[in-house]
């Protein structure tokens, strides 16, 4: 089960910051639409 997902997330196409469209590196925030620069408010 566990693998699956994670073969599932590494499938997944790169998220762009949805501001400045700077690919999103996996993090712990992956909810985020926005790089770490824009994701300071
Ligand atoms: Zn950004």
């Amino acid at each position: 089960m566990l693998e699956s997902v994670i073969e599932f997330f590494k499938n997944l196409p790169p998220k762009n910051c949805v501001t400045c469209g700077e690919v999103i590196e996996e993090q712990h925030e992956c909810y985020s639409n926005k790089c770490d620069s824009c994701n300071i408010v």
